[in-house]
């Protein structure tokens, strides 16, 4: 099973896709933490995509092509990957299925996760990050059990992404809007998108997220 979760910022994929990714065993790619990682080890890339990431843009087509050409020839991913947050472009959307094709398999399904603006705004402000496992929690929705440790590393305190602001994150909507939303028809046209409402509980979500998918 190969996947592409896509949807605006704050829709859900992160969560959903680490819950998909887990239970069907497959390798859960998600190219925000690649980059946060980068930036956090004060790499070449990390350095490239820190200002660009700050401000809510994308980082270029190329820089994130090569780096899901890499990952996704990773053992862990040989049996099929959850994709979060690749492609954000129509080229990148092509380089991936050529990119595939190349390795004689092909990407079978995109998802869209869907939610109002409103909503997004509302949970992103409330998101808050593990630094270690990047497990994501929602004082809204989701808390952590002491409300400030992630469940899984009790001695780790939970962090607000930089890129989660406000005004970060109405740029990140529009750069979604104009950049992403077109993979939409992409994908539509190609017959592989299905739609899940991102409104619901997470356990609702996830139900329809599954039936989506299939097996
Ligand atoms: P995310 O964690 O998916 O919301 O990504 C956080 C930020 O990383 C984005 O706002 C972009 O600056 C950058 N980024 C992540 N994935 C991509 C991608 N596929 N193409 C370009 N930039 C990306």
């Amino acid at each position: 099973m190969r996947i592409v979760l896509l949807g605006p910022p704050g829709v859900g994929k992160g969560t959903q896709g680490r819950r998909l990714a887990t239970e069907r065993g497959r390798a859960l790619i998600s190219t925000g933490d690649m980059l946060r990682d980068a930036v956090a080890k004060r790499t070449p890339l990390g350095m490239q995509a820190k200002v660009l990431m700050e401000q809510g843009r994308l980082v270029p087509d190329d820089v994130m092509v090569g780096l899901v050409r890499e990952r996704t020839l990773e053992s862990d991913a040989a049996c099929g990957f959850v994709l979060d947050g690749f492609p954000r472009t129509v080229p990148q959307a092509r380089a991936l299925d050529a990119m595939l094709a190349e390795r004689s398999i092909r990407l079978e399904v995109a998802v869209l996760l869907t939610a109002p603006d409103e909503d997004l705004v509302r949970r992103l402000s409330s998101r808050w990050e593990c630094p270690v496992c990047r497990r994501v929690y929602n004082t809204l929705s989701a808390p952590a059990k002491d409300g400030r440790h992630c469940d899984d590393h009790p001695e780790t305190e939970l962090r607000q992404r930089a890129d989660d602001a406000e005004a970060t994150v109405r740029t990140r909507l529009v750069v979604y809007r104009e950049q992403t939303a077109p993979l939409v028809d992409y994908y539509r046209a190609g017959g592989r998108l299905k739609e899940v409402n991102g409104t619901g509980a997470p356990d609702a979500v996830y139900a329809e997220l599954t039936a989506a998918v299939g097996r």
